[in-house]
């Protein structure tokens, strides 16, 4: 059965704070060489995502703003899903709701609530350079939202913050952290994306076996939906613990960010061998 891999990008495959993939490259460049679907699945847009695939060398499908929408190549399946658009030689099928309505959203429920946050919408392009650590013409691309919006809370008191995360979810938008700030988008997260992109590749490879990395609390929901999750760990967030929990088939790496994505995708490559999967024991020999 084939591999594919479903990976998180910033703290995952990328470093949280330089954003290189330093110490993943090798296996990196094992994976695509390999000819194994890497399905770059993160918060960032559309347009950051392609830019990372070019420099990359990645022309698989991919999931952009937290399960917003699956990115694939016009091609790449026989067929273009039924509500996709087709745009640039690639379709995009949003799953989640249109930008302006989600900020909008987020908008009313903070003033409803009495809440002050501040999201990428009331920020120019140099805050969010600044804020993340950017080149200002990444930070643009950055700023390309179509489905999810990053925000910070600038009060700090915790009985708020709880009642502003339920209050959006009574509207039906999903609130989950991410590396540097919490997001708000619609009735969407990158498990849903996940198990919609299972549904289309059947068409190319036939039935898969997905493993999928992830550092951070957002990522809980894709590594429920593929058959081998692993937790890379992170040196920043200490999210490991409360993500076993949630996922605990789950695989812990021993190093963190793109050094425990290259040791959990290097174990994983050298372990493929079995045809049927039957939980880690198979894949990761001395490591279930
Ligand atoms: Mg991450």
């Amino acid at each position: 059965m084939p591999l594919l891999i479903v990976t998180d990008l910033d703290g995952t495959l990328l470093d949280h704070h330089t954003y290189d993939v330093g110490p993943a490259r090798d296996a990196l460049v094992r994976t695509v060489q390999a000819g194994i679907p890497l399905v770059l699945c993160s918060s960032k847009t559309r347009a950051e995502i392609e830019a990372l695939q070019q420099r990359l060398d990645i022309h698989h499908p991919f999931i952009a703003e937290n399960g917003g929408a699956i990115v694939a190549p016009l091609g790449y399946f026989d067929r273009v899903p039924h509500h996709a658009m087709v745009d640039g030689g690639r379709f995009v099928l949003a799953l989640g709701q249109p930008y302006p309505e989600v900020v909008r959203a987020l908008r009313d429920v903070a003033a409803e609530e009495r809440v002050r946050v501040v999201g990428f919408s009331d920020m120019t392009v140099g805050d969010v350079a600044e804020e993340c650590g950017l080149p200002v013409l990444d930070a643009q691309l950055a700023k390309l939202r179509e489905f999810d919006e990053p925000f910070r809370f600038l009060d700090s008191d915790p009985s708020a913050r709880s009642r502003f995360l339920k209050a959006l979810h009574r509207r039906g938008l999903r609130a989950m952290s991410g590396g540097r700030f919490d997001h708000v988008t619609g009735n969407t997260d990158k498990g849903r994306a996940v198990a919609e992109l299972r549904t289309l590749f059947p068409d190319r490879l036939g039935l898969v076996v997905m493993a999928g990395l992830g550092d951070g609390l957002n990522d809980v929901s894709m590594l429920r939906e593929v058959d081998l999750p692993v937790i890379v760990r992170s040196d920043h967030n200490g999210a490991a613990g409360r993500m076993l929990r949630k996922v605990p088939t789950a695989h812990v790496t021993d190093a963190c960010g793109p050094a425990g994505w290259a040791e959990a995708v290097t174990s994983l490559l050298d372990g493929w061998r079995e045809p049927q999967p039957s939980g880690w024991a198979r894949y990761w020999p001395g490591r279930a």
